[in-house]
């Protein structure tokens, strides 16, 4: 809502008070004697003088500038920003859990003990892996982990030479930022015309120096690998391991499992698919799963139990050592603790039947006024192309400003790399078919917009608080705080 004038910006009036105390009913002592003359202000502090009232309209209302999932549709591709239920934050800020300090000895915390342990059965369970790690605090952490894990593996064996690790080209701009953190050299794998990995390619591209795939199944183009078993089989058969990137788990829950499909390490975003808030940099959980071979060089300590008792077991003699201070994450551990205990098994598996179920029907609307490049059933997401738009004069980061204009937040845009001018939509099971049929209107006028005025578009946003920013700047050097001039 648009401000009348008088109200923009400078609100304060002289003499204007948001409080009232009693008069003062002590002696008072002369100002010299309470602070030095010194550290006494010259000039008196220029303070906005302002009514409670007013104070509280001004901060709600900045309160709701940011865009959440708690105020409107978020379709940001890879992120499955779905819904977070409030009953998660409720367990989390009980205070048997959040007043806890992680120095206290074992037997005063065996509930926060007893609750990592079951998380780490229940994502077993789920993903068909042996042992978890819970430390890592979020994906590209968990990613960084599993290689350091996959490295110690194959170093024990004595096999050193193994330098390499093979990324499709339609991942995560995390899994090659990873591979060479981990002191790896990243080979690529085209994708061939169906958008999945091309498995002759991958055969050229394994031998004796291959230390892992990293791979996401669905992947970022929201495609299910159809030749998953083989792929494993050309990576096994060349002493590599398989390494399963499970940020898109949302697609699969309770259909199928990374475990079954032949991976070695998975990672889970506990913040996108055990529905966690996230966004704006974290706190975020990237637990790690791996097979049995694995655990002795998975991080210390985990958790374990012994005649009852839960304990910290830091007897794991090859363990590639600490990835976070204390056990991680713990709060975010127990918001999604309570959603996967909320949702249950047929839950889960609802979950993800219905984010294909909205991604595919969501896909069908679209695909009648923009280009779908990989046109074919998705799982929990999928990706246009704004290359016949751009080449009208407004690409997909113009869509994205028009789309801000009416009140939904843009699609993940220009990602994956390998769709031009990309845009990647991800609704997530939470939406209702009216806000898909809302978003798909939008989409449309949008569209038509674009073929009547498509300069106009290219300058938008108009409705919003800020226009169009100086990205770069913005991100290199944030004005984060008001100054009188
Ligand atoms: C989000 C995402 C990651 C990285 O996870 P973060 O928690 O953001 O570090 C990795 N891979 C895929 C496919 C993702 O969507």
């Amino acid at each position: 809502m648009r401000k009348p004038k008088a109200l923009l910006f400078e609100m304060s009036r002289s003499g204007r008070l948001g409080y009232s105390l009693p008069d003062c009913d002590v002696p008072e002592k002369p100002l010299a004697e309470l602070i030095p003359e010194k550290h006494q202000r010259s000039e008196p502090l220029d303070l906005p003088e302002l009514s409670e009232g007013e104070i509280i309209r001004h901060f709600t209302e900045l309160s709701t500038r940011n865009f959440g999932v708690d105020t409107g549709f978020y379709p940001l591709g890879s992120c499955t920003m779905k819904y977070n239920p409030k009953v998660n934050e409720e367990t989390a800020a009980l205070s048997g859990f959040s007043l806890l300090h992680p120095c206290q000895p074992e037997e005063t915390v065996q509930g926060a003990l007893e609750l990592l342990y079951k998380m780490e059965q229940e994502l077993k369970e789920l993903t068909g892996m042996d042992r978890f790690t819970l430390q890592p605090a979020a994906g590209a952490h968990g990613e960084l982990t599993g290689l350091m894990v996959i490295q110690a593996y194959h170093h024990h064996r004595g096999d050193s030479k193994r330098n390499r690790v093979l990324i499709p080209l339609s991942a995560h701009g995390t899994n090659p930022a990873t591979v060479s953190m981990a002191g790896y050299e990243v080979v690529q794998v085209p994708c061939d015309e169906r958008g999945l990995v091309d498995l002759e390619a991958l055969k050229e591209a394994v031998d004796e120096n291959t230390s892992a795939l990293m791979l996401t199944n669905p992947s970022t183009l929201g495609l299910f690998e159809e030749d998953i078993v083989a792929i494993a089989r050309t990576v096994h058969e060349a002493g590599g391991l398989l390494y399963y990137d499970g940020a898109n788990m949302n697609a699969i829950m309770g259909y199928i499992r990374p475990g079954d499909m032949g991976f070695d390490v998975v990672h889970l975003n506990l913040h996108k698919t055990m529905s966690t808030p996230h966004g704006g940099g974290g706190p975020g959980s990237g637990p790690v799963g791996v097979k049995e071979r694995l655990i002795p060089f998975l991080p210390v300590p985990l958790v374990d139990n012994k005649n009852d008792q839960f304990f910290f077991n830091y007897d794991l003699p090859e363990s590639i050592g600490k990835m976070h201070s204390f056990y991680g994450n713990f709060g975010v551990v127990v918001k999604a603790y309570t959603y996967l205990r909320m949702m249950g098994a047929e839950g889960l598996k609802q979950a993800s039947g219905d984010a294909v179920l909205n991604a595919n029907y969501l896909m069908n609307l679209l695909k009648k006024n923009y280009w779908l490049p990989y046109d074919r059933i998705c799982k929990h997401e999928f990706v246009l192309s704004a290359k016949p738009e751009k080449k009208k004069g407004a690409g997909a980061g113009d869509i994205a400003k028009a789309l801000l204009d009416r009140g939904f937040h843009p699609p993940t845009v220009y990602f994956p790399l390998i769709v031009e001018d990309a845009l990647m939509i991800e609704p997530t099971e939470t939406e209702t078919k009216e806000t898909l049929d809302a978003f798909a209107e939008v989409m449309t006028e949008i569209a038509k917009d674009i073929d009547e005025d498509a300069e106009k578009v290219a300058h938008g946003p108009y409705n919003t608080v800020v226009g169009r920013l100086d990205e770069v700047q913005a991100a290199r050097n944030p004005v984060l705080r008001w100054e009188k001039k």
